[in-house]
């Protein structure tokens, strides 16, 4: 059966405040999807009404092309993992997994089978006897996890489920997860405010900021393109330049004077508008003589250098003391010292103009300070 996920004008209200803001989605049976944004963007109140746990004021959830909006979460195909997991604490980890698959009178020889397997794809198998207050939070939500991914839903619904886990871990099991996804040809909704989380994962994003979808993309796509400096910023690293637009064209003049060619031109910009000019720390090429044939061209000092393994970073500071930012391969570039002067350039296509507004009324974001 198709279980595409549609959510269609959905609003979810908390006294006035929007926490979910007239959403429209559409999710592709068998396809991974993640809700990415920052704390309080809503992320967790759509994958609620999808599950169940939450009615929309306004709007419908469907899936497969029923309407299920007022169904409760057990009349609906799809399984969640909290963010703030709930083991049952008088059970082992084992009969924790296993309890669901109980309850749907699967019988036993095939229910261990499934258990095991489970416990396995979480590295969980050999604390399968310990009581949940036995283990850290971290083992605690893998057990969740294992639990959900154990009855094979057509739908998960995952609410930031590696947020526990450390750095080795989490990677290793978003690989196992995306795996399983695939395997199985299962619907992931997936929340996460980490940027790199989604990119690795997602065969779409959904951009969230203040219970709207901000922009809806494959990882590329907003990774390269973005709509917004919001989303722009969000995914990745930007070098934010504020400026005025050159009447129509594709210049600006940045605020120490400097006349800048963007490649690309993005949102409703007025001739002469204030604007932000974005390129990526990675576009960013440094040369200690003035590149005279370089269109975009600033003078820079370095206020430091850092080594990343493979990737150098340089923090600069613009005449005129904004921040702006460099990174290469190590291979073929050497440490600057601090307080060395040196040209910043970078080629028209990797700068972007947007509308200075994009980055305005964003508590709690880096961007443009
Ligand atoms: P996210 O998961 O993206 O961090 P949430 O969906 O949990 O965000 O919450 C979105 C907004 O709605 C937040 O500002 C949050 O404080 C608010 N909110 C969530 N649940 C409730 C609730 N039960 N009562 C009041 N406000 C809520
Ligand atoms: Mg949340």
């Amino acid at each position: 059966m198709s279980a595409d996920i549609e959510i269609d004008q959905v609003t979810k209200l908390y006294g006035t405040f929007r926490a979910v803001d007239d959403v429209s989605l559409k999710i592709q049976n068998g396809s991974f999807i993640s809700l990415l944004g920052s704390s309080g963007a809503g992320k967790s109140t759509i994958l609620r009404m999808i599950g169940g746990f939450e009615l929309p004021d306004y709007g419908a959830v469907r899936i497969g092309g029923k309407d299920v909006t007022l169904l409760p979460p057990y009349s609906r195909d799809v399984n969640t993992v909290f963010q703030n997991y709930a083991l049952f604490p008088h059970m082992n980890v084992a009969e924790n997994v296993a309890y669901g698959l109980r309850r749907d009178g699967i019988a036993p020889e095939e229910r261990r089978r499934r258990v095991r397997e489970a416990l396995d794809m979480v590295e969980m198998l050999s604390y399968a006897e310990r009581r949940p207050t036995q283990l850290s939070g971290g083992q605690q939500q893998r057990v969740a996890l294992a639990r959900a991914i154990v009855k094979r839903p057509s739908v998960l619904l995952l609410d930031e489920p590696l947020g526990a886990l450390d750095r080795k871990l989490r990677q290793q099991m978003q690989v196992e997860l995306k795996l399983l996804q695939r395997q199985l040809g299962l619907t992931f909704v997936f929340v996460t405010h980490d940027q790199e989380e989604a990119l690795a994962m997602s065969d779409q994003i959904a951009v969230m900021r203040h219970g709207k979808i901000e922009q809806l993309g494959g990882p590329t796509e907003l990774y390269d393109m973005p709509s917004t400096a919001f989303v722009a910023s969000f995914i990745g690293t930007q070098n934010f330049l504020v400026g005025a637009r050159v009447d129509s064209t594709t210049t600006m003049r940045s605020e120490g004077g400097a006349n800048l060619t963007v490649g690309r031109v993005v949102g409703d910009l007025q001739s002469n508008a204030q604007v932000l000019g974005a390129v990526r720390p990675e576009n960013v090429m440094l040369s200690m003589d003035e590149p005279k044939a370089s269109a975009n061209r600033l003078r820079a000092t370095v206020a430091a250098s850092v080594m990343l393994g493979d990737t150098l970073e340089f923090i600069l500071m613009l005449d005129g003391g904004r921040e702006f930012m460099a990174r290469m391969p190590r291979r073929g570039a050497e440490l600057l010292p601090s307080g060395a002067e040196v040209w910043a350039h970078w080629e028209v296509p990797f700068f972007t103009m947007y509308p200075y507004e994009d980055l305005q009324a964003k508590p709690g974001m880096g961007g443009v300070q």
